[in-house]
């Protein structure tokens, strides 16, 4: 329950608005004021007012005796009766007055003395009685008659020694009464006076200073509360202009690499589709140059991820300095860039953009000292949207420009490629076969064929090479040259190596259990296969034909490197009997020197090197210094890929002392191998 309080406690805060009362109160305080100030003043004037008609009619008194007397002296001299209306008037007046002016006297203590009491003579009010008894007499009896006479006598003492003394100072006490009445409306006025102002002070002090103060605090709170609202305004805008800025930078951050500062890929998938739009409007082209960098994973895992990125902003800067203004340059996987560019078409420019970004990319960078060697290959997809009317499709202009890049990649990376609709039907079919690749794995398709290999003096079958082949369940046979890069690519080489070698061994063993006569095994085996820690423990685990199982090792694989797992690979072979041979020799870069350390058996000249012959000179040339070198070396040569006796007679004068190809046979299943080499070398059981 709220208390009214006058004065409000230091901190409390009155509240405006209960104003209203201290106002009403103040208000009433004042009205009464003013009503009783007025009530006493109307009462006091009316008080004079009387005091002076007393004073005037007291004053009449005096003449009225007088009157009276003369009445009756008049009727004394004229021996007449003194009874007249008048006197009788003048009587009843005197007696009237005279009434009313004692019982005015009655309440006032001045004048109950001069009337009731007596003051400086006998008091008036039994004097004026018995003057009018007298009055009454005269009037009433003949004049001669003694009681006339005798009041008649009274009447003139009392007219002329008694009555105008008493009357006189009923007189002046009524004028000191009056006075007195005059005082008391003075001292009303003062004390209203004083009450006036005592009730201002007392409203000054209760009201209306505290009103001030309940309304200053009112307005200093209100203006406390508008600087709290300008400043909860003020701090409403800042957190919505630094919300705004944190939404431009999510935007931006949304929409950009925060690495190399490059647009990001949900920036490129937009601005495709806007420009494809645009391109749509105006007949216009949209080309994207999809740029991925080779050998970035190799710097990633050598020198850490810090060159990595180092190297992907480099990567940026070249790619924004060689984007011209209007292109758009975006990163858009770990190291996948685009530069998009709209209505270009001019094959000859595109292609100077891509050769000038492979070139600039081919620059090895240093990071902290290390050099840091990558390359970039280069799809172009090309989008047209005039021709027949139709538009761009964004996402198929993308994936377009994926496929020539991806067909860049495969033909050897540092090289660019454009897209066209048969590059996309051979990367599908690409694709087809890479997942069905897996799956044959599983499902055995892989086999081997037999190509034998003849001695070039005795004209007999002196060793065999398992080719590897996939029995597709619905293309029939395919061929390494289709199968090798996919199965390579995706690291299924070592395993079908695995396969071929196992069904070849398998077969070797049915040969010699046949009593054929097949001196050596030659096995293809890849580079993943050479350094697979299986290979060892498999070769030392499970028997094979001792000194007859020879490896064909490729020049190419040791160009790149020649490292530890392949030295051990080759030591083990050494130790076990196993030889190794040169394959596809004249093809790779291999020094000499590298494939003097190898200590092979043999190489074998490349089928490339061999069909030219006898017609290319040069090539006439490079094969016999092959076979000089190797004959300089102590290493026997084979011929493969001969086709022709021109040939077989060249080489056999060159030094070749084995020759393998289409000229003696072709590679065979092993049912038609059993059966060759029954007819060229007989078996051991028949010659035995
Ligand atoms: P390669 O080891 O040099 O095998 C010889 C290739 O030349 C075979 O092709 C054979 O069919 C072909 N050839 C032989 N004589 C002639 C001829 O007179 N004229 C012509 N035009 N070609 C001839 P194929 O079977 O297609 O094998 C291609 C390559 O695939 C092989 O070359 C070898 O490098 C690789 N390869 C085959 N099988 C395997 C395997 O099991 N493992 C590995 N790692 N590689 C294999
Ligand atoms: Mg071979
Ligand atoms: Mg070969």
């Amino acid at each position: 329950m709220s208390k009214f309080k006058l004065l409000p406690n230091q901190g409390d805060t009155l509240d405006p608005r209960g104003l209203l009362s201290r106002y009403i109160l103040a208000l009433g305080l004042i009205l009464l004021l003013i009503v009783s100030s007025h009530l006493a003043a109307v009462s006091t004037v009316s008080n004079i007012k009387r005091s002076n008609e007393v004073i005037s009619e007291s004053a009449n008194q005096k003449a009225r005796v007088a009157r009276i007397q003369s009445f009756a002296e008049m009727a004394a001299k004229l021996r007449v009766e003194a009874s007249s209306d008048r006197i009788n008037a003048e009587i009843n007046e005197l007696e009237r007055v005279h009434k009313m002016l004692v019982a005015t006297a009655r309440h006032s203590t001045a004048l109950r003395e001069p009337y009731l009491q007596g003051g400086r003579g006998p008091a008036l009010d039994p004097v004026m009685r018995k003057f009018i008894a007298d009055a009454r007499i005269v009037a009433a009896l003949e004049t001669r008659s003694e009681d006339a006479q005798a009041a008649l006598q009274r009447i003139r003492i009392a007219s002329n020694r008694i009555l105008p003394a008493a009357l006189q100072e009923a007189n002046e006490a009524h004028q000191h009464d009056a006075k007195n009445h005059s005082n008391d409306l003075t001292a009303v006025q003062n004390v209203t006076f004083v009450l006036a102002l005592l009730v201002l002070l007392v409203e000054a002090v209760f009201i209306f200073i505290p009103a001030h103060y309940a309304v200053r605090r009112a307005i200093d709170q209100l203006s406390a509360k508008t600087q709290n609202l300008s400043d909860a305004h003020q701090q409403v805008e800042q957190r919505n202009e630094e919300l705004e800025q944190l939404r431009a930078t999510a935007e931006h951050d949304s929409l950009h690499d925060s690495l190399t500062g490059l647009a990001n890929r949900r920036s490129f998938e937009r601005e495709i589709e806007r420009l494809s739009a645009e391109a749509h409007e105006t007949g216009g082209s949209v080309t994207v140059l999809h740029i991925d960098l080779d050998r970035f994973k190799e710097i990633n895992d050598a020198l850490g991820h810090a060159a990595g990125d180092y190297v992907l902003r480099h990567v940026g800067d070249v790619l924004r300095d060689t984007a011209a203004g209007d292109d758009f340059v975006a990163r858009i996987g770990g190291d996948e860039f685009v530069i998009v560019r709209s209505g270009q078409r001019d094959r000859r420019e595109l292609e100077a953009v891509a050769t000038r970004v492979i070139e600039l990319l081919s620059q090895p960078i240093r990071y902290h000292g290390e050099l840091c060697q990558f390359g970039a290959s280069v799809g172009i997809g090309v989008g047209i949207a005039c021709e027949s009317g139709s538009s761009i499709d964004p996402s198929r202009l993308i994936a377009n420009a994926d496929i020539a890049l991806y067909r860049a990649k495969e033909m050897g990376r540092g090289r660019f490629e454009f897209f066209s609709e048969t590059l996309r039907r051979e990367v599908e079919e690409y694709k087809t076969l890479s997942d069905e690749l897996a799956m044959a794995l599983r499902r055995e398709e892989f086999f081997p064929v037999y190509q034998p290999q003849f001695d070039a003096v005795t004209g007999r079958i002196c060793g065999v090479e398992a080719l590897a082949r996939w029995r597709h369940p619905e293309r029939g046979e395919v061929s390494p040259g289709v199968f090798i890069p996919i199965a390579e690519r995706l690291r299924y080489m070592g395993l079908i190596d695995q396969a071929i070698f196992e069904k070849s061994i398998e077969d070797l063993e049915t040969w010699d259990t046949l009593g054929l006569d097949v001196p050596t095994l030659s096995l293809n085996i890849s580079s993943a296969r050479l350094r697979d820690p299986n290979l060892a423990a498999f070769l030392t685990s499970n028997a094979h034909p001792q000194g007859r199982l020879v490896f064909e090792v490729v020049e190419t694989m040791f160009s790149d490197r020649f490292d530890d797992s392949a030295r051990h690979a080759l030591d083990l072979f050494e130790e076990l009997d196993v030889k190794v041979e040169i394959d596809d020799f004249g093809t790779g870069h291999a020094s000499l020197l590298s494939l003097l350390s190898l200590n092979p058996s043999r190489l074998k000249i490349a089928r490339e090197l061999v069909a030219p012959l006898p017609h290319s000179p040069s090539h006439m040339k490079l094969v016999a210094a092959i076979c000089e070198i190797a004959s300089s070396l102590g290493i026997a040569v084979t011929a493969e890929g001969v086709e022709t006796e021109e040939q077989r007679e060249l080489l056999t004068k060159l030094g070749c002392d084995r020759f393998q190809g289409f000229l003696f046979a072709r590679p065979m299943p092993a049912e038609a191998f059993v059966e060759l080499v029954s007819k060229t070398n007989g078996t051991q059981a028949l010659s035995a």
